[in-house]
């Protein structure tokens, strides 16, 4: 599954006059996810350090710049290899007519099919499309694979943590429970600290 949470839609079109101001409604739309590779704020900075998108670029529609359904709540690095990429003359229409290039929006559920993730938490494309994507999005950085994997741990780590509160478990439960816990933890770690190489080396 590539994401676990769809995005929605909580604020109304024509609610701010300027785009920037919408960055809140989309920050609740897309749960804190980036809408392209659904890496959460949490590790790019906070929701100051994520951008909004225009879907249809800005340049050459320059019409569709406050446009609410034309915003994504987005990472810098989707955002920034994204840039002004249409595959069609018209804002309306995002792929090409062979169905093997542009951009699904990621509101849409369809966006969320286009992809897969690898054991290893990587994105991996299911489609032409979504290589299409996944390639000019650099959706195979590394650091999505991480962030994914950190995510992933901490909410089995939460699990553990509610069952091991639960007072009906026995001791070799519990003590399994711990230690594989603990090793998830170092886990998490490891891979924290391989994180801050790959910023550090930007
Ligand atoms: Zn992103």
């Amino acid at each position: 599954m590539f994401r676990k949470i769809e995005p929605t839609k909580t604020g109304t079109a024509g609610q701010y006059a300027k785009y920037s101001d919408y960055k809140g409604v989309l920050m609740k739309d897309f749960n804190g996810n980036c809408g392209y590779c659904n890496d959460n704020h949490g590790y790019t900075g906070g929701w100051r350090g994520m951008q909004i998108d225009h879907f249809a670029p800005r340049t050459p529609f320059d019409e569709l710049e406050h446009d609410y359904d034309n915003l994504v709540y987005s990472c810098f690095y989707c955002n920034n290899a994204k840039s002004n990429d249409w595959v069609t003359a018209v804002a309306e229409n995002s792929i090409s007519d062979d169905g093997n290039s542009g951009y699904i929006h990621p509101r849409e559920k369809e966006y969320a099919e286009l992809f897969e993730r690898s054991t290893k938490g990587s994105i991996i494309p299911k489609n032409e499309l979504g290589f299409y994507i996944y390639t000019n999005l650099n959706l195979g950085l590394l650091r999505h694979e991480i962030i994914h994997t950190m995510e992933k741990i901490f909410e089995v780590v939460k699990k553990i943590n509610k069952a091991l509160d639960e007072n009906n478990i026995s001791v070799e439960i519990s003590n399994l429970l711990k230690e594989n816990r603990d090793k998830l933890l170092n886990k998490k770690f490891a891979l924290e600290v391989q994180f801050r190489e790959i910023i550090n080396a930007r």
